[in-house]
């Protein structure tokens, strides 16, 4: 199976086309989303523990504000390219945009690989870039959050770094400046697990619609990071067993089913689910094609396409990664009848409760889990509903349904202020 390269924005724009023909969207609005609003490119020198220093490069895309502040995860990967955040910034104007949260859609990221940088550098990396990106980012202009290679410590470093260039008596207001903070900085209950949670939501409202008896169902997971291994707990939790799993260490199966918390424990000593006893070690060939209702890629973009969809014995892809299927392989599921549901719904649990945070910051206001958990719960299941009937009522996949959800709210909206000047 090989990863052939992958135009990811020329991708989501052709689906955006294809939505758009479906609302009949006007010219003017289709040109308007056609490409982000700008794009940042930042390189920044960091004293390494060698003593050395290095130069990194940091991007931050603003795809869309119409609805309200950008809004999106920041990277850290190696392979990072302008092309994947232009594509992951304009997911992020749709996600929220359907969600119908007052967020438009930015993307970030720093190219570096986190699993070879120490504590000392990343934090080093990420005041630096913050610093950097300087008065482009602020709890009312553009609010970063946490994406791959990036959690609650990289927030909460940006956050102290945007609130030490404040004047004294400000500081207090730029701490919403990004979410997905730790709780004690300011961050909410149930934002960790938020986007695992929405994805666990959206495979039990699928199997809803399906007939399917979610108890005593199957799922694989790809990737077991903040997105997977959340949904995993989750969906153990709602009776779904975990029969294969994989990373970039490798892939494992058990038909029997894995046992999540224990995978989880391993995961947090080692890095990778490789190694972890409870499981065999089988081919990314074998995980694709491991018998199982769910498929949740929770990886990276470009995971699926024409082969992996070949093979694949699930009935429904969960998609908790941004853009894990490509469009040859988004082809080959039609075909199957394998239904997806799609990133933009899929993974905004995630930008759920970050505006949830955001709320709670800007009121002082501290939320229960309870009240966090109920709200997700909501948001979701709504969400799913308008794109579950959108879909049915136009004939259309849930991708099509879900971009033209967003395309309507966003097109109202430029209706109503109209283009300046
Ligand atoms: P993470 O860094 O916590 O985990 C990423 C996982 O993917 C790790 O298990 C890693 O080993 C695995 N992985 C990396 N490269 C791989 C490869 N080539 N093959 C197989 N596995 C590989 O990241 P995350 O925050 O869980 O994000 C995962 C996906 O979910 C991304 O697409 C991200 O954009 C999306 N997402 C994340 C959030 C969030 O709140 N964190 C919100 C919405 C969407």
């Amino acid at each position: 199976m090989s990863q052939t390269p992958y135009a990811f924005f020329r991708s989501v724009h052709d689906t955006l086309e294809e939505a758009g023909r479906v609302i009949e969207l006007s010219s003017d609005v289709a040109v308007l989303l056609s490409q982000p609003k700008s794009e940042i490119v930042v390189n920044f020198p960091v004293r390494m523990d060698t003593g050395e220093l290095e130069m990194f490069r940091g991007y931050r895309t603003q795809h869309n504000n119409l609805l309200g502040p950008y809004k999106g995860g920041i990277r850290y990967h190696p392979d990072v390219n302008t092309d994947e955040i232009k594509a992951l910034a304009s997911l992020m104007t749709w996600k929220c945009a359907l969600m119908d949260i007052p967020f438009g859609g930015a993307k970030g990221a720093v190219k570096c690989d986190p699993t070879k940088l120490s504590v000392g550098e990343r934090m080093r990396i990420t005041r630096r870039f913050t610093h950097q990106l300087g008065t482009n980012i602020g709890p009312d202009h553009d609010i970063p959050a946490p994406d791959v290679g990036t959690g609650p410590a990289e927030m909460a470093w940006m956050m102290d770094t945007y609130m030490n260039t404040a004047s004294t008596a400000q500081k207090n207001a730029q701490r919403a400046v990004v979410t997905g903070k730790p709780i004690a900085c300011g961050g909410s209950l149930g934002r960790v697990k938020a986007t695992g949670q929405g994805v666990a939501y959206c495979a039990s409202e699928w199997a809803r619609e399906n007939d399917l008896k979610l108890d005593g169902s199957r799922a694989i997971i790809q990737g077991f990071g903040n997105v997977g291994s959340h949904a995993g707990l989750l969906l153990d939790s709602m009776g779904v067993d975990l029969v294969a799993v994989g990373d970039f260490g490798g892939y494992l199966v058990n038909a029997k089913g894995i046992d999540v918390r224990a995978l989880l424990a391993h995961v947090k000593v080692t890095g990778t689910v490789a190694g972890f006893g409870g499981a065999e070690r089988c081919s990314r060939e074998d995980f694709f094609s491991a018998d199982a209702e769910f498929l949740i890629p929770a990886a990276l973009e470009n995971q699926i396409g024409e082969d992996e969809a070949r093979i694949l014995k699930a009935r429904c892809v969960v998609e908790g990664a941004n853009g894990p299927v490509n469009p040859d392989g988004e082809r080959a599921l039609r075909q199957r009848g394998i239904d997806v549901v799609p990133d933009v719904l899929a993974n905004a649990g995630g930008v759920t409760v970050s505006y949830y945070e955001w709320l709670q910051n800007r009121r002082s206001e501290r939320w229960t889990l309870e009240e966090v958990d109920s709200k997700l719960e909501m948001a979701v299941v709504r969400a799913y509903q308008r794109v579950r009937d959108f879909a049915q009522n136009y004939g259309c996949s849930k991708r099509i349904a879900a971009y033209g959800l967003a395309l309507k709210t966003l097109s109202e909206c430029y209706g109503d202020r109209g283009v300046f000047p």
